[in-house]
């Protein structure tokens, strides 16, 4: 509408409510009564607190659980003063927050004006910025900049100085230079150097740890994070403000023994947290002196503080995390990245039977059991060749006093190799059995198909195959398919998730998934190693 004209103190509403500002917390007075009024005009819930430094901790935790910065509005002077705690708070904790503090009217600037106090020069140091607009017309320019300036790289307040003068004048909206709401946040990847050589740290890590932040917390990362945990079948610490990212009580969680994790931890992956006085700046005694740290995080200024990492990666944490995922995807799986597939498609309610080395030891974590007398395995005689035979049982059972209910045989390819050809009785009686071999090419590690051959170069393979090995590559799935079952031969993460879809959903088949894993794919080292002292 031509002529319209607004007052400082609505230009200033509208401005914030244009930038998606939801909240308000302050103290009103001279001179930002109207401030607030406007406000709740222009629909941002205001809450008026009883001390300045309360109502700037709220409006900081707004922007942590949000991600979009709740505004603190202080009056002039003293009220100025009492936020600054919580300024430095949102600061030092990387939280988005806008301050708006009234100030004196220009006019009677350097005269001892009512609460004079040179608040932008005070703000500086905890603040991001600490600006006055020069007039009405930039004010929705400048809160703009402030409110993008938050949430922008490592978040953190910023503080936006209002003359008294300012919030009654009134200017016509034709002059005012209005600024459309900022883009998200952008969202940066580490550079795909990186992402691989913290893959090979990783990969040759003995005792990993991963530590989550509170700045995976703020990138809403849970879901990969926990994919992530699963698939490498990490132990994770949160710190204080990170928990729940990855739930408590996830198997993998190591915070009851947090002394000894970071003790012992050959590699750290940092998750957005900083090595500081939280996290005993990453030195000895606390961490090992030759710790190599795979750090993460989206301030560079950041990366290399008190310990120099062994791999940085500069980027947001979700799409880090990602990054590291889709790495995983194309390196031949492991036993936590099977086990992950398998938890997330069985029935909750199946009858789990399970036998062999690795793959019953990692199974009995990974693959839960929520009712009693649902799980068969090698028993207290650690006994290989029980597995067929305890799901024929199981699936007679079922039939009669459970029907429907599946049962599912998760053997290694050694322990399958022990009862191999009940396949034939499980296809002559029809039972819809699902069998999963994870084949690793032996009996706890195995060869891959060109070490085989290169084996089998030096001479006789029974003077010089390693009695771990099993012929690699073995299709063990074809026992299946020739007794007119279903059979599957998996390698990647796809294939093996379309299996087990399919073979959960057809109720009526026996079929058999044959995994292809890493056949150097090893449980996490033991602490007691007193009854796998001779594995290889
Ligand atoms: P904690 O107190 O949980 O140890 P800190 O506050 O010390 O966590 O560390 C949080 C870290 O997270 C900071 O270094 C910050 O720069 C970083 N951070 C914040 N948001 C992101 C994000 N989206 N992506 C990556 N790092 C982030
Ligand atoms: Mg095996």
């Amino acid at each position: 509408m031509e002529g319209e004209e607004l007052s400082g103190a609505q230009l200033i509403a509208q401005a914030l409510r244009d930038q998606n500002i939801e909240y308000m917390f302050g103290i009103v007075g001279i001179p930002v009564t109207e401030i607030a009024i406007a406000a709740q005009a222009a629909g941002i819930k205001y809450v008026g607190m009883r001390n300045e430094q309360a109502a700037c901790y709220a409006a900081s935790a707004v922007g942590y659980l949000t991600g979009r910065p709740g505004v603190c509005l202080v009056v002039s002077g003293p009220g100025f003063l009492h936020a600054l705690g919580g300024m430095a708070n949102a600061t030092i904790n990387c939280w988005p927050l806008i301050v708006i503090g009234g100030s004196s009217d220009r006019n009677q600037e350097t005269m001892g004006a009512f609460q004079e106090f040179p608040q932008v020069e005070a703000g500086r140091l905890y603040n991001k910025l600490s600006v006055r607009p020069s007039s009405l017309e930039v004010i929705p320019a400048v809160i703009e900049k402030a409110v993008r300036t938050s949430i922008y790289g490592r978040p953190g307040s910023c503080y936006i100085d209002i003359p008294g003068d300012f919030v009654n004048l009134q200017v016509n909206k034709s002059s005012v230079k209005y600024v459309e709401c900022c883009l998200p946040p952008p969202i940066s990847m580490a550079e795909h150097s990186a992402v691989s050589e913290a893959a090979s740290i990783l990969a040759l890590s003995k005792q990993p740890l991963l530590i989550i932040g509170k700045g995976a917390a703020y990138s809403h990362a849970e879901n990969n994070i926990r994919k992530l945990v699963d698939l490498c079948g990490l132990p994770f610490l949160p710190t204080p403000m990170a928990k729940g990212v990855v739930p408590d009580n996830h198997p993998n969680c190591v915070a009851a023994a947090r002394s000894t994790a970071l003790q012992h931890a050959d590699v750290i992956i940092l998750l957005g947290a900083r090595l500081n006085w939280i996290l005993h700046f990453g030195l000895p005694p606390r961490f090992r002196q030759d710790v190599k740290v795979i750090q993460i995080d989206i301030c560079a200024e950041e990366l290399g503080n008190n310990v120099k990492p062994a791999a940085i990666l500069l980027g947001d944490i979700n799409a880090v995390t990602q990054q590291g995922l889709a790495l995983q995807k194309s390196l031949p799986m492991n036993y936590y990245t099977v086990f992950h597939h398998i938890r997330e498609m069985i029935p909750k309610d199946c009858i789990l039977v399970s036998e062999g080395a690795n793959t019953m030891d990692i199974g009995r974590t990974m693959l839960p059991n929520y009712y009693p007398r649902q799980r068969l395995d090698a028993g207290t005689f650690g006994t290989m060749g029980v597995g067929l035979g305890f799901a024929i049982a199981a699936a007679m059972v079922a039939k009669d006093r459970a029907p429907g209910k599946r049962v599912i045989c998760v053997e290694g390819d050694s322990a399958f190799g022990f009862s191999g050809m009940e396949v034939e009785t499980i296809c002559r009686y029809n039972l819809p059995i699902l069998i999963i071999v994870v084949n690793n090419n032996g009996i706890y590690t195995g060869l891959d198909a060109n070490s085989w051959k290169e084996m089998l170069k030096l001479g006789n393979p029974a003077t010089c195959v390693p009695p771990v090995s099993l012929l690699p590559n073995s299709h063990y799935e074809e026992i299946m398919s020739a007794f007119g079952g279903k059979g599957y031969f998996v390698k990647t993460p796809e294939e093996l998730q379309n299996a087990l879809k399919a073979s959960v959903t057809d109720k009526q088949t026996p079929s058999l998934i044959n995994v292809m894993i890493d056949p150097q794919s090893e449980r996490k080292k033991q602490e007691f190693p007193w009854l796998t002292r001779s594995n290889l």
